[in-house]
């Protein structure tokens, strides 16, 4: 069984749809990437997934609809969330928002120590306030307060946005490990390169619609993704 199934999700603001009909799964440890250019319904999709935008359709998790609950319950289901631009508690310490996030968990202490197991870095770090990290230290303390509640899927939403190539390559490595942990991941990215450095599955999105699925590797991907953004 997928850990998770998506079928036929919509999400609409007002009048405007901004994600149409999209369905995937993702098995443990698979990584699928997301692409497409500004607007094309990205953000929406993760939000749809993570109960933060009311959507159309179906979210399973491991087989237990989640269609109609909040993004509360979903996270102590089990589906972790990284939001585009970080958001973590600026006046709490490392250790405080790795502990928040623990809370979702069943297993707290083992969320905040495998963590750390992934995201060393951070543990030099536990009594800094968060707000005082840089942005590449605030986006790994995201992903490991995400992790700390155990999650079976991960959501993250342009992580490598705004980082410095070292960081990039950083995040590349760290996405690998969730997955090697068996964590689904699905991925939000602009940049092709993150998909094809992670030999990723992808989506491509246009408009709110899948318009194509691919794997990183495949040599025309370039040309199609370079259509879907133009079109
Ligand atoms: P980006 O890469 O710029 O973050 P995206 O692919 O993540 O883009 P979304 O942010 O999901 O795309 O936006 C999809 C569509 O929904 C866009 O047309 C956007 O203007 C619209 N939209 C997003 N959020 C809202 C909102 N809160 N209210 C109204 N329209 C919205």
């Amino acid at each position: 069984m997928s850990v998770l199934r998506v079928d036929g999700l919509s999400v609409r603001y007002g009048g405007v749809t901004a994600l149409s009909d999209v369905s995937l799964t993702l098995d443990e440890g698979q990584l699928l990437t997301i692409l497409g250019a500004n607007g094309a319904g990205k953000t929406s999709m993760l939000r749809g997934i993570g109960g933060l935008e009311s959507a159309g359709g179906s979210v399973q998790l491991r087989g237990t609809e989640l269609g109609g609950s909040g993004a509360a319950q979903r996270a102590r289901a089990g589906i972790g969330h990284v939001l585009e631009g970080r958001h973590v508690f600026p006046d709490l310490t490392v250790n405080e928002n790795l502990h928040l996030g623990s809370l979702l968990s069943k297993e707290p202490r083992g969320g905040i120590d495998s963590a750390l197991e992934l995201l060393p870095e951070l543990r030099e770090m536990a009594d800094r306030k968060a707000g005082r990290l840089s942005g590449g230290q605030q986006q790994m303390l995201a992903i490991a307060r995400a992790l700390s509640g155990t999650p079976d899927v991960l959501l993250l939403d342009e992580p490598s946005n705004g980082l410095a190539p070292i960081l990039v390559q950083r995040t590349i490595e760290v996405i690998r490990a969730v997955t090697s942990m068996g964590v689904a991941v699905l991925l939000v990215e602009q940049r092709l390169e993150i998909a094809q450095a992670l030999n990723s599955d992808v989506l491509i999105l246009q408009r709110g619609s899948v318009v194509g699925k691919a794997n990183g590797t495949e040599e025309d991907l370039e040309e199609r993704i370079h259509a879907a953004y133009l079109a």
